[in-house]
This record gives structure tokens, C-alpha cells and sequence, in this order.
């Protein structure tokens, strides 16, 4: 590898509190020099070169639903959108409950070549809400969260062991916040459009009870929290209630909470079904807030990539879940950039705070002489269209089809190396 310098950039950097038109060296996997020339040069006037993005909540879907997603399809998505690293959920077959999966798809993430894994490891065996799992072993073999994702931990008793556990490693746990009693059958946001459609409804408070009670139990314990995918003002107000009184909290909210709304369930058409569910303008509205006076730590993805046959039964039947990872960058700068939050805030919850987060080192920034040169460069003008057979993604399941977005990604760095170059992902 010899040096390349991007030209004229502007350098937004929160770790650093960089906001600049400069240049930046790359040398050896690392980055080199900023503000300096050498090596080979690289136009990258207009561009904006950030860290590479960080996301805490991927479904890759690998081993086991190789038909939806793998870890090589999966991390080539998530370089196409900017990532240079992704935490890998444990709701996999089998599981992700012991030292032997995560290795496995560490492995395969070394093998393919295109962004960073951090396995998330499962709270309890089998996802099961019973016992749990080999969370000490997964330590052992770098697992810093953990996750029943999909499922929530039902038992106060588990949940609190679970965390007294992580807290010896002071390691995180991320309760899927979904209160399982009250969400029998539910299939939408509970409210008129729900009673018009027919669909069983899924209150606000199956999410709100659940987080009121981790929130509870983490503060008793003094162990790290993660609230996933925020999809409603009372947990907002929760999370910033908690932080307020010290509680260990993050959180973190998706690109389709922040920018749909329940409506559009009303052609019935599946791709919008999600866990949680889409909900009002009003709860938008608050989760805007929330990313912008830094309630929220993070804009997560949860790309959860379904196989066509399966996304494309009744609403009823299919699957929950959205694609993520090759539409989070532009949905943010087209969606909340300017008016909700600054750039250098968007890629402070796209990548540093995340990356600070989860423990995750070399991502994130800063962007200083000396450091992993894991980079994002993107033109934030740029339109394009979002178009489903394009993605990298093996599924097609976005509810952004057709949408006009701001904001692409031009190249991708891992350690120096490009993962994306000129648009185009590596090996393509
Ligand atoms: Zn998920």
C-alpha cells in the first residue's frame, strides 16, 4: 500500500472537533497526515471525509438464513453505506449464545474482507428467556454486548442477572423492549389507523413499560444499558430522565423511525412491517428531539434482510423487519441534516458516539496522525434514487423504494485498504 492524499475535502471529525476543507494522508492502513501532501492525490473537492460509519444493531443473518443475508453480502452492503464496522445480532441459527459462533462469523467477516464484525452475543441460551448464556466464554472472544434482539427478556429475575453478569465485565446488555403480554397478535401502532385497517394494535406502552423496568434494574445494578430502536416519545422521555439521574444508558433510533410514519401501512403492504412499529408524526416528532439534544447516542440501522418469498406474504403472515445499512447515511443527511441536527452532529450518531458506545477502538475517529484510517468519504449534494435491485444486500426488502435521497457515498476506507472506490464495492 503506498500513500494516497484526498485533496480538498472538508474533514468532519467530532472525536477531534474537526470541522475543515483540508487534505488527508493515508499510509500503511493508517492515517498519516491531515492538512499535508503526499503520495498519490485524490480530488476530493466537495466531498466530506468522515470516520467510517459505526452501526450497533445488524441482522447479517449468517450462519442459518443464508437465503436472506450473509456476512459477506451483509458487510458488502454495509460498506456501500459508509461502515467501516457493524455489531452482528445474535438471533442467528443456531444462536449466538457461545464462544463458537461468535468466532465463526468473525472469521467469515476476516474471510470477506469488508468491514469490521463485532458479534453481539445472546443474553439467554437459545434465546429462550431462561438461562443464560455462556456470556463470560463470549467475553473471552471479544463480545462487549449482549442481545435476545427480536425477543424480549420476559423475567425481571433474568434480566437482572443478566446485568450483574455484564457488569463484572462491564460489558452492555440490550434488551429487545417489547413487553410480550401486551403485544399478542399485534401486527401496527395501536390507534384509529389500526381499528380502520383491522390489524391488531401494538401500544406505545409494551415498549415503555419494558424500558421503564430495564432502566430500573440497571440503575439497582449499576450496569450498562442499551434501549434499541426508540420508536416512541415516552421511552425518549425515559432514556432522558434516566441520563439525567446518572443512569448507565444509551440509546439508539433507526433511520425508518425517525423518517416514516404509520400511514403508510394503509396499502397493507408488508415492507413497511416492522418491530417496533411504525408510529405518529407526534412520535417522530420526539425522536427527532431526542437525536438532536443527544438523548439518543446513535442512529442504528436494524437491517433485518428477509427473503423475498417470505417479506412478500399477507401482512399478517410476513416477517418484521427493514433493510438499513445502504440507505441510513442519506436518509440522515436528507432527512435531519440542517434541520434537526448539524453535519458534525449526524456524524457524531453515525459513527463516533456508537463506536464510544460499545467499546469498539480504531472507528469512529479521531481522524489524527497515527490512527486506523477507517474513512468515509461522501458527496452530501449528490441524488440518487433509491432502486432495490441495485443494493448489495441479498433481500430487497426497503421501504425506500423509488425515494429520492441526498447525500452518497464515494469511497469507503478499512485500514487503509479501499472497501469502496468511485461507488463501486470491492470485488465487484
Ligand atoms: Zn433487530
Amino acid at each position: 500500500m503506498s500513500a494516497v492524499t484526498f485533496t480538498g475535502c472538508r474533514l468532519v471529525d467530532p472525536a477531534s472537533g474537526t470541522d475543515a476543507v483540508t487534505s488527508v494522508t493515508v499510509d500503511g492502513g493508517l492515517v498519516t497526515g491531515v492538512g499535508e501532501r503526499g503520495g498519490r492525490e485524490v480530488d476530493a473537492a466537495g466531498l466530506v471525509c468522515a470516520p467510517g460509519l459505526v452501526d450497533l444493531h445488524t441482522h447479517l443473518r449468517e450462519p442459518g438464513r443464508e437465503d436472506a443475508e450473509t456476512v459477506d453480502s451483509g458487510t458488502a452492503a454495509a460498506a456501500a453505506g459508509g461502515y467501516t464496522a457493524v455489531c452482528a445480532m445474535a438471533n442467528t441459527d443456531p444462536v449466538c449464545d457461545h464462544a463458537g459462533v461468535v468466532e465463526q462469523v468473525l472469521r467469515l467477516a476476516r474471510d470477506a474482507g469488508h468491514c469490521d464484525v463485532y458479534p453481539v452475543g445472546a443474553i439467554t441460551r437459545g434465546l429462550a428467556g431462561e438461562q443464560l448464556a455462556e456470556i463470560g466464554a463470549m467475553v473471552a472472544v471479544g463480545v462487549r454486548c449482549f442481545s435476545d434482539d427480536g425477543l424480549p427478556v420476559r423475567s425481571a429475575r433474568v434480566m437482572r442477572r443478566a446485568l450483574e453478569y455484564a457488569r463484572t465485565w462491564d460489558a452492555i446488555v440490550a434488551n429487545h423492549a417489547e413487553e410480550a403480554d401486551l403485544t399478542e397478535g399485534a401486527q401496527m401502532n395501536e390507534g384509529e389507523l389500526s381499528s380502520l385497517l383491522g390489524l391488531t394494535g401494538w401500544p406505545r406502552e409494551a415498549e415503555e413499560v419494558m424500558v421503564a423496568r430495564d432502566l430500573t434494574l440497571a440503575a439497582g445494578v449499576g450496569a450498562r444499558l442499551h434501549v434499541p430502536h426508540v420508536s416512541t416519545r415516552g421511552t425518549v422521555e425515559l432514556v432522558r430522565a434516566a441520563k439525567a439521574r446518572g443512569v448507565r444508558v444509551t440509546a439508539e433510533v433507526t433511520p425508518h423511525h425517525f423518517a416514516l410514519t404509520e400511514e403508510v401501512a394503509a396499502g397493507y403492504d408488508p415492507v413497511y412491517k416492522v418491530n417496533p412499529p411504525l408510529r405518529t408524526a407526534d412520535d417522530v416528532a420526539a425522536v427527532r428531539e431526542g437525536l438532536a439534544d443527544g438523548t439518543v447516542d446513535a442512529i442504528a440501522t436494524d437491517h433485518a434482510p428477509h427473503a423475498p418469498e417470505q417479506k412478500a406474504q399477507e401482512w399478517v403472515q410476513a416477517p418484521c423487519g427493514m433493510l438499513g445499512l445502504e440507505t441510513a447515511l442519506a436518509l440522515t443527511l436528507t432527512e435531519l441534516v440542517d434541520e434537526v441536527v448539524s453535519l458534525p452532529q449526524a456524524v457524531a450518531l453515525l459513527s463516533t458516539r456508537p463506536a464510544r458506545s460499545r467499546d469498539v477502538s480504531g472507528h469512529g475517529g479521531p481522524i489524527v496522525p497515527g490512527a486506523p484510517a477507517n474513512l468515509v468519504l461522501f458527496d452530501p449534494e449528490a441524488r440518487w434514487t433509491v432502486d432495490p435491485p441495485a443494493l448489495r444486500s441479498r433481500s430487497r426488502n426497503t421501504p425506500f423504494a423509488g425515494r429520492k435521497l441526498r447525500g452518497q457515498v464515494v469511497h469507503t476506507l478499512l485500514r487503509g485498504a479501499f472497501t469502496v472506490r468511485d461507488g463501486r464495492v470491492r470485488g465487484e
